[in-house]
């Protein structure tokens, strides 16, 4: 029953083939990094969405205080004009030149924080641009990409009905075995036992194999390497 699985691997190497290079093709890469991007994107434009929305709140802020410190600064030069004892003087133009200076301190802080929103919608304008790059690149090697699986559709049918052909053949039970390792992506799958003396060791791996296993192996059971997961057999 082994020699069925065998020629079934065999020709099923062929369709691995067939996978390997698609999967491994440059073109799917080029356009599996580019949809891992777009996919991500959303997330950098909201935070860029989040930055952009507090440094407009702290700007708007900023515009709000100094209006006010303006009006009042007003108001101390309005009195300048009207006051008549030098004290009087005095004590309007010091809290009119405190309030300048603390006008000037707010300008210069809304300057760094329109700096700062120059610096996001730069940022923004990056992103888009890396959109239409991606975009592009996925669409340009998702075509090459589906070319190449297409011009290989023939060659992999001939392969799949040969395969079902074979597995009418092969045992059930160890056919399923087969199977569920194919699916996850294990290749080859089944080894010859490699005997010396009177210790085995899997044909893959080269681990030695339990005692207990002998019977079994005698009885022309196919078991499963405990450290590399290949499925062995003993030739007889
Ligand atoms: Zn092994």
């Amino acid at each position: 029953m082994i020699e069925q699985l065998l020629k079934y691997q065999e020709v099923d190497a062929g369709l691995r083939k067939i996978e390997t290079e698609l999967s491994g093709s440059e073109a799917r890469k080029k356009a599996v990094s580019a949809k891992k991007f777009l996919e991500s994107v959303d997330d950098t434009v909201a935070k860029l969405d989040v930055k952009a929305a507090e440094l407009a709140h702290i700007y708007d802020n900023l515009k709000k205080e100094s209006e006010v410190l303006s009006g009042q600064r007003e108001e101390f030069t309005g009195a300048l004009e009207h006051a008549v004892d030098e004290n009087g003087l005095n004590y309007l133009a010091k809290k009119a030149d405190e309030l300048y200076a603390k006008i000037k301190n707010l300008s210069q802080e809304a300057g760094k924080v329109a700096e700062a929103m120059q610096a996001v919608y730069k940022e923004y304008a990056g992103v888009r641009n890396n959109i239409k790059v991606a975009q592009t690149q996925y669409a340009e090697n998702a075509k090459i990409y589906n070319d190449l699986k297409a011009s290989k559709q023939d060659e992999r049918s001939k392969i799949e009905s040969e395969l079902k052909e074979l597995e009418k053949t092969v045992d059930a039970g160890l056919m399923e075995r087969y199977k569920a390792k194919r699916a996850n992506k294990i290749f080859p799958i089944v080894y010859e036992i490699n005997t010396v003396g009177k210790s085995h060791f899997c044909g893959y791996c080269n681990m030695e194999l339990p005692m207990t296993v002998k019977p079994k192996l005698n009885n022309g059971e196919v078991i499963e390497c405990d450290n590399c997961g290949k499925l062995l057999f003993l030739k007889k």
